[in-house]
Formats: structure tokens, C-alpha cells, sequence
């Protein structure tokens, strides 16, 4: 029969041939390529949740485990072989499968759900209290698996209701306190939260665990976080660390409280002080030139004159003074002149080096603290100060001038006299027909 083909259908037959084989090449290459996405995937996983003490798990969404840690084992007596490939509700009773409810349905929506079950039994039917955060697992946008974290918050085998009790009131009292607690292990790997609560400017707590601080911090904060660690085992004293992370361009204030708890773990209290710092810096800045204020240049001033005494070294003021500024005013209007305010603090800034302390003292008024600087350069500064802003238009109200009066710090000056050398040293200025520099 064969003999009797022809050519042409031969030739057709061993082309649908070749396109089967290619076909079958790229499904048994796909398959591979799947094969090893789930592998990389569970050794992540594993390498993510092996050191959680809590029972953590993960499964398809038809309810298949497709990993579990030995957690499961040490919590519920299931060893972890008996288990994969096997549909959760086999293992578990009803009231705790996701299927119930429409919880599932929220997590495949890409929800993490909290739960806190206070008494379930577990295979030895002894009764338990859990809490359960259930996580949609991601990949490209698609959610691929489902992943639980359980924690026993009590002892096996020694519940009981006092002690429940206890457990709830101190959760409810952590819940209350609006700082992060955490455990780390001595590596910096996140090993529980205390309660399971969360910044929002961190990661999810439930995403942190099994990674280590630095996944979370920046590299440097990080290496001095990891130094604190050390110090904290070391000495077995509390460390406090102050940093601040940058977040979606925000930037946020944190202190560490860091503690060796003498059983090879270290606990973490964070407290998040973004807002207090905020509020510390619209208490002393002016809101108009984003210079210090006056009350805040009187604190800068008294540390510094500690630092140079402590030290024996020296500093100099500089005070400036708009001239005819109520001119501007008058002629151009109140807004005219705040511009004038706000570009002429600008020109100042961008002449000044970043320890110089730049404030508004009053109206048109600024004094500029200069660290490090004697009499002689900070002369220079002013005179160079001076010149930009004659040199600078602003805009319809064309040419501004300055005056400036110099001061030094030296031994037997205090914070009333060096202030008075520069005010005096400012109406010689001006006296001496303004848009000049003098000193004391
Ligand atoms: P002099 O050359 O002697 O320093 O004269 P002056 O006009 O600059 O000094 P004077 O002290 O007579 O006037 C200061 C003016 O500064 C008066 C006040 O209305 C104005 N001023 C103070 N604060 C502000 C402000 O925040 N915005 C504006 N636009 N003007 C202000
Ligand atoms: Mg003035
Ligand atoms: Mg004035």
C-alpha cells in the first residue's frame, strides 16, 4: 500500500511528522521550564520560612500543598512527606480551610488575610490557639499558590484558659503600642513579629520573615543595624539606633531599639518618629525662606558656643540686613518683597558651606553662624554674599543691596556680647552708607 503513495503525499506526511516531533519538543521543553520555575520556586520558599518557628505552608489554588516546613510537624504532628501533594481539607477541619467563607475567594483577589483562631484541636485533638496570616503568592501578576503562616501562641499541652487569657491581654496591650517588635536571629533574619503588625512603610511583616535586615534596610544602616546587633550580644545592653529610610521619595525617621535576650535571639522595638520629626522641623524653620528661626538660632548658637569652648575653637557671625527693604514694600507690594526674601535667602545658601547655620532673625534680618571660620574669612563670606545679591536681578524691582556686620568668638565673648559686635558692626554699615561689610 505504502509503495503506492506518491511522492507529493510522502512528502506531506514527513512534514506533519517533523511538526509533531517540534511540537513535542516544545511541550517536553515547556515542561521543564515549568518543572524548574517550581523548584526555584519551593527553594525559595524553603529558604524563606525553614528557620520560622511557626507552621508555614503553602498550596496551589485547588487547595494542594506544594510545600510545608517542619513546623508542621513539630505544631500538628504531620510529617511534612504525608502531606504535599495532598488537598488541605484532608489534613485539616473545615473551619480553618480557606474554602470557607469566601476567604479564598478574597485571597485569590491578592488579599492577605489575618486570622486569629483561639481554639482549635489539632491531629492529637489537643486544643490549640492559633494565629494564621494567609498571603496570595504572586508571580507576574497571576496569583499561583496560596501560603500560611500559623503560630501556636501557646505551649503544647499546657493550655489553659488563664493562660489564654493572659495571651489576649497582652496581645491587646502589644496591639496598642504603636511600635514595631520584632525577633531576629543573630544573622539579622526576621523569625516572628510581635504582634503580627505592621508599618506601612515597611514590607509586610508576613514577606519579612526568613529574610534578613538587609532586605529591608539600606546597605550602610544595615551594616550599622548588624553592628548594634553585635554590641547588644556582646555587653548585653539595650543599643538604640537612629536612621532614616527612604520610601517611595519619603523620608522616613526610625530609632532601633536593639536586645540581646540571652537565648541567642535578638528582640527589636522600632518606633516610627517621622512625624514628630516634621513637627520638630515646622517648629524651627520660618515657613517663608525655609531659613532657622529665631528661636532655633538661639539653641544653635549656645551649642556652639559649648563646642568651641569644649574645644578651645572659634566660629563668626555674620548679620544681614536688607537695605530700604520697606522701599520695596511700599512700591511693589508685600508679596514683591516676600519674593525678594525668599530669592535673596536662596543666594545666600548657595554661598555659604553646609555647616553654616543660616537663620532669620527678624523681618529682612539674618545671621549666619560660621563654624570654623575667623574674623578675616568670614569677612570674605560676606563680601562675596554682598556682591551676588548687588550683582542679581530680581525681577521688576531690579537691584537689591545688602549691609553686613562681622563678628568673631573669642575667649571672654559670650552669646549676648559676640551677637552685639555683629549688630554694631551692622549699623556702622548701614551709617557708613549701606551695601557694605564692616566689622566690630
Ligand atoms: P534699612 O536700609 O535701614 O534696613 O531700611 P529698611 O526699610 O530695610 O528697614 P525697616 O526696618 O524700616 O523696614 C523693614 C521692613 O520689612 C518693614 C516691614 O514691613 C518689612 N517686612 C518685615 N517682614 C516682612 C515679610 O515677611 N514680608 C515682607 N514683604 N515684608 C516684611
Ligand atoms: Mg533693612
Ligand atoms: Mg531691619
Amino acid at each position: 500500500m505504502d509503495s503506492k503513495k506518491t511522492k507529493k503525499q510522502l512528502a506531506k506526511e514527513l512534514n506533519n511528522l517533523s511538526q509533531r516531533i517540534a511540537e513535542l519538543e516544545r511541550a517536553e521543553i515547556e515542561r521543564k521550564h515549568t518543572e524548574r520555575e517550581r523548584k526555584e520556586s519551593i527553594i525559595r520558599l524553603k529558604t524563606g520560612v525553614k528557620n520560622v518557628r511557626d507552621r508555614a505552608f503553602r498550596f496551589s489554588p485547588s487547595i494542594i500543598f506544594d510545600y510545608v516546613n517542619p513546623g508542621e510537624e513539630e505544631i500538628f504532628g504531620f510529617r511534612p512527606e504525608d502531606i504535599i501533594g495532598t488537598q488541605l481539607k484532608k489534613t485539616t477541619v473545615e473551619s480553618e480551610s480557606p474554602k470557607s467563607s469566601g476567604t479564598r475567594k478574597r485571597i485569590l483577589s491578592g488579599r492577605m488575610i489575618k486570622k486569629f483562631l483561639i481554639s482549635r484541636k489539632d491531629r492529637k485533638k489537643n486544643p490549640g490557639y492559633k494565629k494564621i496570616n494567609t498571603t496570595p503568592v504572586e508571580k507576574e501578576g497571576r496569583i499561583v499558590g496560596i501560603r500560611r503562616v500559623k503560630r501556636d501562641i501557646r505551649e503544647r499541652n499546657q493550655a489553659d484558659e488563664e493562660l489564654m487569657r493572659s495571651v489576649e491581654k497582652n496581645e491587646a496591650l502589644l496591639i496598642a503600642i504603636p511600635d514595631l517588635m520584632f525577633r531576629l536571629d543573630k544573622n539579622g533574619v526576621f523569625l516572628e513579629f510581635i504582634p503580627e503588625k505592621e508599618f506601612s512603610s515597611w514590607k509586610p511583616s508576613c514577606e519579612l520573615l526568613g529574610r534578613s535586615v538587609y532586605d529591608v534596610l539600606d546597605k550602610k544602616v544595615a551594616r550599622q543595624f548588624m553592628q548594634s546587633v553585635k554590641r547588644a550580644i556582646e555587653t548585653g545592653e539595650t543599643q538604640i539606633l537612629e536612621y532614616q529610610l527612604s520610601l517611595k521619595g519619603k523620608s522616613h525617621h526610625y530609632e532601633s531599639r536593639i536586645m540581646a535576650d540571652g537565648k541567642g535571639d535578638i528582640l527589636v522595638v522600632v518606633r516610627n518618629f517621622t512625624r514628630q520629626k516634621q513637627a520638630e522641623r515646622m517648629a524651627a524653620i520660618d515657613p517663608l525662606t525655609h531659613a532657622y528661626n529665631r528661636r532655633k538660632f538661639s539653641e544653635l548658637l549656645d551649642q556652639e558656643i559649648k563646642r568651641v569652648e569644649k574645644n578651645d575653637r572659634s566660629f563668626s557671625l555674620v548679620m544681614l540686613d536688607i537695605d530700604h527693604f520697606k522701599k520695596i514694600n511700599d512700591t511693589h507690594g508685600h508679596d514683591a518683597g516676600d519674593y525678594v526674601l525668599k530669592r535673596m535667602t536662596k543666594l545666600v545658601r548657595d554661598n555659604i558651606r553646609d555647616i553654616d547655620i543660616l537663620s532669620r532673625y527678624g523681618g529682612e534680618e539674618f545671621v549666619i553662624i560660621l563654624p570654623e571660620r575667623n574674623l578675616k574669612g568670614a569677612m570674605v563670606v560676606a563680601e562675596r554674599i554682598r556682591k551676588v545679591i548687588e550683582s542679581a536681578c530680581f525681577d521688576k524691582m531690579g537691584q537689591i543691596t545688602i549691609s553686613a556686620g562681622v563678628s568673631d568668638f573669642i575667649q571672654g565673648d559670650n552669646r549676648e556680647s559676640v551677637f552685639k559686635k555683629a549688630d554694631n558692626a551692622l549699623y556702622i554699615a548701614k551709617n557708613g552708607g549701606r551695601n557694605r561689610v564692616s566689622v566690630h
